[in-house]
């Protein structure tokens, strides 16, 4: 079926949606509904739903269920519901959507009041919903898409602002060497649930923006995420030159004038979208530095529409900001030198009435400092008025890091608080799980997910139902990774043995641990490799043997982190490791989402304090995994003895290699003594009693913490409502 087929039904979505009763509209487009809101990727019953239509395509395509449907014609689609007997399926899930859509009575209408009609706009360089949507890199994205969705579900007045990328981010795959290779491939826009973002003028919303080389125009579209509205500007647009239109093709590629002119799309562009739109955000949260333009704009449109001096707008749109910093590493922090700052934000400078030194100043922790190019991350800290780091440590590490923007106060009185992160449990957690969970705990536990008490019931669960839960879903994991690194052996044309074997590989027996992340060379990937001879000792002990599983793309131009990832890949050569460690190629959503509910053990090793959060262990947590982590980020706050594993005593030497080493020595020992010992411990009935205890703790305790519940609550209590109603609070200056 073609994309104009689809076209009408998708434009008239939002009538349909709200005349429609649920026995007047086909199957058809019942199901188009469904795929046209990504609510239905944190929807087990719905995912099954379109899985069950063609199983086959379904992972074909990406699960991406427009797609699917494109395959279908309304016809044949009605045979497949009659044959499979989903009628009543479609119904229920059409009506739950429309349940949730209208539903009034949400956390939010309880707890959000002041923010009313002026919704919190939510900045972000990436949102990672679902992998059927590549709009994201890695942890930045997955967090925003998690904040989105859970925004959505506790019903917050909530809009959210990014990029499209067509091409996203690279799709890895290793060459005959076990060297990464990148490829960037076209997302068809009719594929993805976005239509163009309609304005006030009802027509579709254009933004134009000034520089002093000319204009720079974007379009609009409208993601729809549940109850929420991402609006997504692309550069795609006639009347730009034909570098513009490929500016925002991909994520994080090109030079300091690539990215300045995307940050400046996304920050300066989306508040003129939003004006458009006629959304007045009542709070603005710049997730990262990326969208910090956003509030120079701002400012300059209250001047010209409430005839404010500078300062005074200032003060005002720095009261309703808000922005969390990310990341202690100095390259995630963009800076950009006088003349880009000059050739892009020139022309919005003439209509501040502020000069270029003024202007820097504000990017520079000594204003009149020559010297020093522009920060993104120096000109958000001191546009809001709160300000917040992503974990307890990180917190304490900006703080320190940020100081000089504060001689006079001492490091504990700088103003950047913490709220750590968390994730998006009906996203992460297996629906397998998810039953075991609603048949023993309160039957209300996963509206108050982000309270303790609601998770105690782990206690009460039969060890060997918890164990034969966990166990079906490690064989999940086993089974995709066979199918994955054959299908690689394959694509790289290797012989049929090696195929057969990578069709065999690992053993659902054994104690697995899975390492997956962004292969920067800080995150230490072959930490666990520093002694080869150990650990094939571990690898091949006859009686406690462990096995690994491994994935992560290094940024393009990472040389040192393209080595790590061929040296981990390429253990597969040595007869020692040869089965029993395995690299998935591509990392994305859909990787991690088996991983974190499959593995035994989830391996975290950073140099410590570079980590500003992590939440792939939070993701492990829900699912009853164990985390083996350095004492950084997240795990810093969260291990407490009895629900997981610490590497090191959360120091830090100066030297990276002491640290290295010391790491490394502690991480063997911890296998070696604990990890592998508590797993094979079986009781009479075959079961690992302590481990089994282990899983319980680092469950009952973890979870609610770690939710994007509790992050999104904590945000709208100690950043968004003081924000919006000029309350004081803790993180006030
Ligand atoms: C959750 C997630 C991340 C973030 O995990 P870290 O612990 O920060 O590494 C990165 N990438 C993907 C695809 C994810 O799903």
């Amino acid at each position: 079926m073609s994309q104009t087929e689809i076209e009408p039904v998708e434009m008239s979505l939002p009538q349909r949606l709200a005349s429609a009763g649920v026995g007047s509209a086909t199957p058809y487009d019942k199901c188009l509904a469904l795929a046209n809101n990504l609510w239905w990727s944190w929807q087990p019953e719905v995912i099954n739903l379109f899985r069950d239509l063609d199983p086959i395509r379904w992972r074909q395509l990406d699960h991406n269920p427009i797609a699917l449907l494109a395959e279908f014609t309304p016809e044949r689609l009605e045979m497949r519901a009659a044959e499979l007997v989903l009628y009543s399926r479609i119904n229920y899930a059409y009506r739950r959507l429309k349940e949730y859509l209208s539903n009034i009575q949400t956390w939010g209408s309880t707890h959000a009041g002041v923010l009313g009609s002026k919704p919190v706009a939510y900045f972000s360089a990436e949102f990672g919903m679902h992998e059927s949507a590549p709009i994201y890199s890695g942890g930045l994205g997955v967090l925003s898409g998690d904040h989105v969705k859970t925004a959505s579900d506790l019903g917050l007045p909530f809009v959210a602002v990014g990029l499209f990328y067509d091409q996203g981010y690279f799709k890895q795959h290793l060459d005959h060497e076990g060297y990464q290779q990148q490829e960037y491939l076209d997302t068809k826009v009719e594929n993805l649930p976005m239509s163009p973002a309609i304005g006030l003028d009802g027509q579709p919303v254009h933004v134009t923006i000034e520089t002093r080389t000319g204009q720079l125009v974007a379009k609009v579209w409208l993601m729809r995420v549940g109850r929420v509205h991402l609006y997504l500007l692309d550069s795609d647009v006639d009347g730009n030159s034909p570098e513009d239109r490929e500016l925002t093709s991909r994520l994080y590629g090109g030079d300091h004038r690539t990215r300045i002119r995307q940050e400046l799309v996304l920050g300066v562009g989306g508040v003129r979208a939003l004006k458009a739109l006629g959304i007045t955000p009542g709070v603005f949260h710049l997730n990262e530095g990326h969208s910090s333009f956003a509030t120079l704009e701002a400012i300059r449109d209250m001047m010209e529409s409430d005839g404010l001096s500078f300062d005074e707008a200032l003060r005002d749109i720095a009261q309703h900001t808000v922005f969390t910093t990310h990341t202690p590493v100095p390259a995630g922090h963009d800076r950009f030198d006088a003349g880009l700052i000059e050739e892009h934000l020139g022309p919005l400078r003439d209509r501040l009435g502020i000069s270029l030194d003024q202007l820097m100043g504000l990017g520079r922790v000594e204003p009149h400092n020559g010297g020093e190019t522009f920060c993104m991350t120096v000109l958000a800290l001191k546009l809001s008025r709160r300000a917040n780091a992503v974990s307890s440590l990180h917190g304490h590490v900006s703080r320190r890091m940020w100081a000089h923007l504060w001689p006079w106060r001492v490091e504990e009185e700088i103003p950047i608080g913490h709220i750590t992160n968390g994730v998006h449990v009906p996203s992460w957690l297996a629906w397998q799980m998810q039953q075991l969970y609603d048949r023993n705990f309160p039957v209300d536990w996963f509206k108050r997910m982000y309270e303790a008490d609601a998770w105690q019931g782990i206690h009460h669960v039969d060890p060997g139902e918890l164990w034969e839960t966990h166990y079906a879903l490690k064989n999940l994991l086993l089974s995709f990774v066979r199918r994955r690194v054959s299908r690689q052996c394959r694509r790289r044309g290797e012989s049929d043995e090696v195929v057969e074997a990578a069709r065999n590989m690992l053993d659902p027996h054994v104690l697995t641990i899975g390492f997956a992340r962004r292969f920067a060379t800080y995150k230490r990937a072959d930490l666990i490799l520093s002694d080869l001879d150990r650990l094939s000792d571990l690898v091949n002990d006859s009686q406690r043997p462990i096995q690994m599983i491994f994935a992560g793309k290094a940024h393009p131009a990472d040389e040192p982190g393209k080595q790590l990832v061929k040296k981990i890949a390429n253990l597969r050569h040595d007869p020692r490791f040869a089965g029993r460690v395995a690299f998935i190629e591509d990392y994305d959503i859909n990787v991690c989402r088996h991983m974190v509910q499959g593995v035994d053990v989830w391996l975290n090793n950073p140099r410590r304090p570079l980590e500003a959060s992590g939440t792939s262990g939070q993701k492990v947590v829900l699912n009853g995994g164990l985390n083996l982590s350095v004492l950084d980020g997240w795990w810093a706050e969260a291990y407490d003895g009895n629900n997981g594993f610490a590497i090191g005593k959360g120091t830090s030497h100066v030297s990276d290699e002491v640290n290295d080493r010391r790491d490394g020595a502690d991480l063997y020992r911890l296998l070696e003594d604990q990890v592998i010992p508590l797993y094979y411990d079986h009781d009479i009935d075959g079961l690992p009693r302590h481990w089994i205890k282990m899983m319980m703790n680092s469950i009952a305790s973890l979870a609610w913490r770690f939710s994007a519940h509790r992050m999104v609550i904590d945000y709208v209590r100690s950043a968004y409502l003081p924000a919006a109603g000029g309350l004081s609070c803790d993180m006030d200056r």
